[in-house]
């Protein structure tokens, strides 16, 4: 299986590393033919305004969209999350606008820039899940075909999935529990379709 990793900005080395742990290629992603050959994409947190400018200035933007709308599995984590989510309120415009949520940029506000808690992962079930937050979204809105995978102990949403996208607001891929890595390898080789960059007609949906 190759899962590639989107390496323009952000803590993409993380999540090559997790991979590497599950015996998963994870190549790095920086231009439209490197998106050739891949079952699946990490969208890594960093900062999604600079990892939007420069999906845009690499010409990821198009391609990864048409691909996502066709199937390919997509998992984003904080940034990732904003740049897949339909509606944010503070980026200039909506992304890949892959799964049916509204989110709040920095929503927690700067006194809870970073923290760490305990969540129920009821698809996990024991132990709970080490979540690690940095400046993270806040999930204002979740349409209805939006499954919800977890809820900080508060009720706040922060793990969701609509078909072939995954979205945390925090940050799995600093911590050694690889739960969340396997979960979207087992979406990989269930909900995978065969998807190539190139391929416009194959892409289109219907
Ligand atoms: N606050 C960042 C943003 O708005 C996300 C932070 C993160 O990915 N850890 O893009």
């Amino acid at each position: 299986m190759r899962i590639g990793v989107l390496a323009l900005q952000g803590s993409f080395a993380e999540h090559i590393q997790s991979f590497r742990r599950l015996d998963v290629s994870a190549p790095e992603v920086r231009l439209p033919e490197h998106l050739e050959g891949l079952q699946g994409l990490v969208i890594p947190g960093g900062e999604s305004t600079t990892i939007g400018r420069l999906l845009t200035e690499y010409q990821l933007l198009s391609p990864l969209s048409r691909m996502i709308a066709a199937g390919f599995p997509v998992w984003g984590t904080c940034a990732g999350m904003i740049l897949l989510a339909r509606r944010s309120t503070d980026l200039p415009h909506p992304l890949l606008t892959a799964i049916d949520i509204t989110v709040e940029r920095n929503g927690w506000g700067r006194q809870v820039d970073s923290y760490e808690t305990e969540i129920d992962v009821p698809a996990f079930g024991s132990p709970r899940f080490r979540a690690v937050f940095i400046r993270p979204p806040v999930v204002t809105n979740v349409g209805p075909g939006v499954d919800i995978l977890a809820r900080t102990d508060a009720g706040a949403v922060v793990a969701i999935r609509q078909a072939n996208a995954l979205a945390t607001a925090f940050h799995p891929e600093l911590t050694a529990d690889l739960r969340f890595h396997t979960y979207f390898l087992r979406m990989v080789s269930v909900t995978g379709t065969t998807v190539t960059p190139t391929a416009d007609t194959a892409l289109t949906t219907t």
